[in-house]
């Protein structure tokens, strides 16, 4: 008889009650709450295991907020020869546009030519990379006159421009998916806990994994946990969990990170992304519409150490604005920019040193002695794929019963086919119309947080309430994005959000002080300049929460 699934409502002290009150053994637990370890566990819970997720901070926010968000086979590995990388990210890119069309669009992207054979070996390569994707193709790719061009991208540099390629590849909303992709898990019976970090493994007389030690970052509460399987899908994070598990130097991952910016969309007009093909150092950079902006990005810079905070380096920040005004109409400059993010990739070493250019794309799934498991590489376009892979293994490992992956057309949380018109609210997708409901039950939760976004507070109040947001940085980075968007916007819109998350998660002045403080401080990550504004600029005086002092 078909075991019926028990869904987990998505809220924090629940997940908690239920490792509290278990003295049962967990299935898989995963280790890290990123793309992959999301993945994995969707994977694990769809197939009916019983499944925890522990994450040492928010979901996603390590590598999984800070990518170009492209569902994308990869053109540049194309370019490399990697056909077996393109050819599973264009499958995958495939299944995310039907799971989950509410978060993942197709775009249509040109490159543009300078030189007068460009548009033709560009356009043969990507005319195979259209038919490799084969019946998930999501557009057509057409040869363009110089004239056409411009008339996508008016502000594009027309010296010289001989004529460009149009094709199309897939756009989505990282952290919004991952957010749903941990609700998805929740309705499958999956317990997920943020601010969890796993700090030792369990062994047993054998020396095999049997469970780990965590701790609760928000209140310093330990708990001992068994499974039958431990995955760790820590991406740059990998080799320090494997250093936990064996106490061996462990040089598995390499750290490269690749910075975005952020600018106003007045630059490059159009619907059009561009796609500059070849930099000054030989890499490829993209100019994206995003949520109403322009996403530019990335670099490729190899990294010594590695952090949840990571910061963009001041060549990296003058490469991506050189490079990028090389094509416009207009010089970018610092001051335009009105957000700076910066990512970690997590590249799998080969065993000879190289420049991180060519180091492994692909994911790379492993079984340590002591029977961990450890999945890391890839992309966030491949995330169901290594999942699959990864829960798999899983089963060999924990003889575990052998249940097929359930994946391939389960809906994302939120699915709903967009509308034509683009609205900010499309990012909740079903849930749109719940918090349209929650605003309407109160004037004060239909007001604007900002005078420059169309965001209200009800969207606060629902993310709280239902997308286990614990922190301002929660809220404005990885739910709404405005961090992302526009440091400045969402530093002024801090005081706001935090009275509206007080009285939601019950918490007194002291607390809302000191998220002000850390968020103001870390938002300055994401600025080009210093911007620490004093109370009265902050307009605290006028917030709604007379108890609100700092
Ligand atoms: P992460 O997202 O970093 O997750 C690992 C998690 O483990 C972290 O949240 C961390 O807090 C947690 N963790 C660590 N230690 C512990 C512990 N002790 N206990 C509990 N939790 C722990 N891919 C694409 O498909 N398309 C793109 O356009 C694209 N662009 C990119 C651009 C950039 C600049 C970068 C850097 C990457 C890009 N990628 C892209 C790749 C993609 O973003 C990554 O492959 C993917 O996000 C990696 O996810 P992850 O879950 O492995 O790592």
């Amino acid at each position: 008889m078909k075991k019926k699934t028990i869904q987990n409502q998505f809220i924090r002290d629940n997940f908690i009650e239920k490792i509290e009150n278990t003295s049962e053994i967990w299935d898989i637990i995963i280790i890290g709450g990123g793309a992959t370890g999301l993945g994995v566990a969707l994977d694990a819970a769809s197939r009916g295991f019983r499944t925890l997720l522990l994450e040492l901070a928010d979901f996603s926010s390590g590598t999984s907020s800070r990518s170009t968000k492209l569902a994308h086979g990869g053109v540049r590995y194309l370019a490399q020869g990697n056909l077996s990388l393109v050819n599973e990210a264009l499958f995958e890119r495939g299944l995310m546009l039907k799971n989950a069309p509410h978060l993942v669009r197709m775009l249509p992207f040109i490159i543009p030519g300078y030189r007068w054979w460009e548009k033709y070996f560009f356009g043969i390569g990507l005319k195979i990379y259209d038919w490799m994707a084969r019946k998930l193709r999501v557009g057509k790719t057409v040869l363009l006159s110089s004239q056409e061009v411009k008339n996508f991208m008016p502000n594009l540099r027309s010296k010289g421009l001989k004529g460009g390629v149009l094709y199309f590849d897939g756009q989505f909303d990282d952290s919004r998916l991952a957010i749903n992709i941990a609700q998805t898990c929740a309705e499958k019976g999956g317990v997920l806990i943020n601010y969890m970090k796993v700090k030792s493994f369990r062994k047993n007389k054998e020396g095999l994994i049997c469970g780990v030690c965590v701790e609760d970052t928000i209140n310093g509460k330990e708990y001992s946990l068994d499974s039958k399987v431990v995955v760790n899908a820590t991406g740059v994070f990998t080799d320090d969990i494997l250093e936990m598990n064996s106490a061996i130097k462990s040089s598995l991952v390499k750290a490269s990170q690749g910075i975005h910016l952020v600018v106003n969309k007045s630059f490059f007009k159009g619907n059009h992304a561009l796609m500059i093909p070849s930099t000054s150092d030989g890499r490829v950079l993209f100019a994206l519409p995003w949520h109403g902006h322009l996403l530019v990005g990335t670099t490729d810079t190899p990294m010594e150490h590695h952090s949840l905070e990571p910061v963009a380096l001041e060549s990296e920040i003058s490469f991506v604005l050189k490079n990028l005004s090389v094509y416009l109409d207009r010089k970018l400059t610092r001051k335009d920019v009105l957000s700076v993010f910066a990512g970690l990739r997590p590249l799998v070493t080969p065993s000879k040193e190289k420049g991180t250019k060519e180091i492994s794309r692909d994911h790379k799934l492993m079984t340590s002695t002591s029977q961990l498991i450890t999945i890391t590489g890839g992309k966030w376009t491949t995330y169901r794929r290594m999942a699959e892979d990864t829960i798999n293994e899983a089963i060999k490992i924990g003889a575990l019963e052998d249940r097929k992956c359930r994946t391939t057309n389960l809906k994302i949380h939120g699915y709903l086919k967009p509308k034509k018109q683009y609205n900010h609210f499309d990012i909740y997708g079903s849930d749109a119309r719940k918090i349209k409901d929650l605003a309407a039950k109160k004037p004060l939760w239909n007001e604007k947080l900002h005078p420059e976004f169309p965001n209200i507070k009800a969207e606060v109040v629902w993310i709280v309430r239902n997308e286990m947001a614990l922190t301002i940085e929660d809220v404005l980075g990885r739910r709404l994005r405005i961090l992302f968007i526009n440091a400045k916007a969402a530093i002024e819109m801090a005081p706001e959000v935090v009275v509206l998350m007080a009285e939601e998660l019950k918490m007194d002045s002291i607390w809302q002080t000191q998220q002000l403080q850390k968020f103001i401080s870390t938002a300055q990550n994401y600025l080009t300049e210093p911007y620490f504004p004093t109370l009265k600029n902050l307009d605290i005086s006028k917030t709604t929460n007379p108890k609100l002092k700092i």
